[in-house]
């Protein structure tokens, strides 16, 4: 498929060593999964201003969260930091090659529409259909400090969508209609005063 907005598709975007060694003496405990309702998933994540040692391994930590989960992508709120971080494995880490993590990821540009069912580690047993992007172009930084500047679509595209949602302070359950959204926040109240939630 042609680029369509002159940059090359990258289909893999492999970040720094730094990953790799973190993972030779990780703990192996995943981070709590903060949930809808939760008060750091409503606010806007601040950017990072220095990749320092932190970052990476919050990155880790992270990545190895949403593979464990099992999940797709996370964003650092999702963990209670708000910060612009986003981690994606679609492989969920079958494929070493496929995990992103981007810092400060930026919506550059996008087009054409498609709805799909989406799921969200924050919204847990809920599969909502979302109208988003096909197409789009990504700005960020990798790990490694170096820019990053790709193209994606399809399921890649929706993804990197969902997860710049939760910086932004938003979730799967903002994105559906107003009626569907107070029978689910309804629910959700029922959970957790039960203590489901
Ligand atoms: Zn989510």
């Amino acid at each position: 498929m042609e680029p369509l907005f002159g940059f090359p598709l990258v289909p893999t975007l492999v970040d720094s060593a730094a990953l790799t060694k973190y993972n030779e003496t990780m703990e192996t405990e995943a981070l709590k999964i903060y949930k809808y309702g939760d008060k750091v998933l409503k606010e806007k994540a601040g950017d990072i201003r220095n990749i320092d040692q932190r970052i990476v391994d919050l990155a880790a930590a992270m990545t190895q969260t949403m593979h464990g989960a099992p999940g797709i992508g996370l964003a650092a709120p999702q963990v209670g930091e708000s910060l612009r971080l986003i981690t994606l494995d679609l492989s969920v880490g079958e494929n070493p090659e496929e995990l992103l993590v981007v810092v400060n990821p930026c919506i550059i540009e996008s087009e054409g529409q498609e709805t799909g069912e989406e799921g969200c580690l924050s919204v847990p047993g809920y599969s909502l259909a979302i109208r988003r992007n096909f197409r789009l172009l990504l700005a960020g930084i990798l790990l490694d400090g170096s820019e990053l500047r790709a193209e994606f679509e399809g399921l890649k595209a929706r993804v990197l969508q969902h997860e710049i949602d939760h910086l932004d302070g938003f979730t799967i359950v903002d994105r559906v209609s107003t009626l569907k959204r107070s029978l689910i926040r309804k629910e959700i109240r029922h959970k957790r005063k039960s203590g489901e939630w």
